[in-house]
């Protein structure tokens, strides 16, 4: 697994964003985020955050020439293997991927498709929280923090992701069927789609992938 070039494709609270922690941890892939990207400039106040904001708490995409520039940016500084999570999102994302790739010298081994029911994307998303300080990420049923809401690494109170709330949630999930499902297509045709059934807990989750990926 060491050295590979994966895409997280899916839903939100999918557990892509688990899986790639497993993955970095496991076999030093660097994970990297467009979402916790865009968060962080948002606690930063830049520009770019104060863009991102406005998208982001709709349940909206951050525009393309947005999250193209973010990535090309991190992967021209990434010369091992990594992840992509939550990028591309669209098609036109990921034929500015291809571009990116190209340029750099680099290749893709495959697209990891988590396949969760909806019913289940939004039990997740709605019991999420997160540590405001470490950004630690928690889930009230699958993986509690040992004191209620209270988060292990630095004690701070949790709390729920603005863009998790049952409105957005709905918007969010509209958003992926409706653009970032053609990715699916877009992947199987270049034969990477790589499909993982993501329910269970994290570390069934991760041993589906690995076995996947193997195969
Ligand atoms: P995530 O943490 O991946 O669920 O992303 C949270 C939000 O950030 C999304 O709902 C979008 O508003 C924005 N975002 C993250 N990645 C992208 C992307 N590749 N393209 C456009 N918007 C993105």
């Amino acid at each position: 697994m060491e050295g590979l070039s994966l895409i997280f494709l899916g839903p939100p609270g999918s557990g892509k964003g688990t899986q790639a922690e497993l993955f970095e941890r496991q076999f030093g892939l660097k994970k990297i985020s467009t979402g916790d990207l865009l968060r962080d400039a948002i606690r930063r106040g830049t520009e770019l955050g104060k863009l991102a904001k406005e998208y982001i708490n709709k349940g909206e995409l951050v525009p393309d020439d947005v999250v193209v520039a973010l990535v090309e940016e991190v992967l021209g500084k990434t010369s091992d293997g990594y992840i992509l999570d939550g990028f591309p999102r669209t098609i036109e994302q990921a034929k500015s991927l291809d571009r990116i790739l190209e340029k750099l010298g680099k290749k893709l081994d495959a697209a990891v498709l988590f396949a969760v029911p909806d019913d289940e994307i939004i039990r997740r998303l709605s019991a999420r929280r997160i540590c405001p300080k470490c950004h630690a990420v928690y889930n009230l049923v699958t993986k509690p923090p040992k004191e209620d809401e209270i988060c292990d690494v630095c004690g701070t109170p949790l709390e729920m992701r603005d863009d998790d709330k049952p409105e957005t949630v709905r918007r969010r999930i509209e958003v992926y069927r409706k653009d970032t499902e053609l990715l699916v297509d877009f992947y199987r045709k270049k034969g990477l789609l790589v499909e993982v059934k993501a329910v269970g807990n994290p570390e069934e989750v991760f041993e589906f992938i690995t076995n996947a990926l193997k195969r």
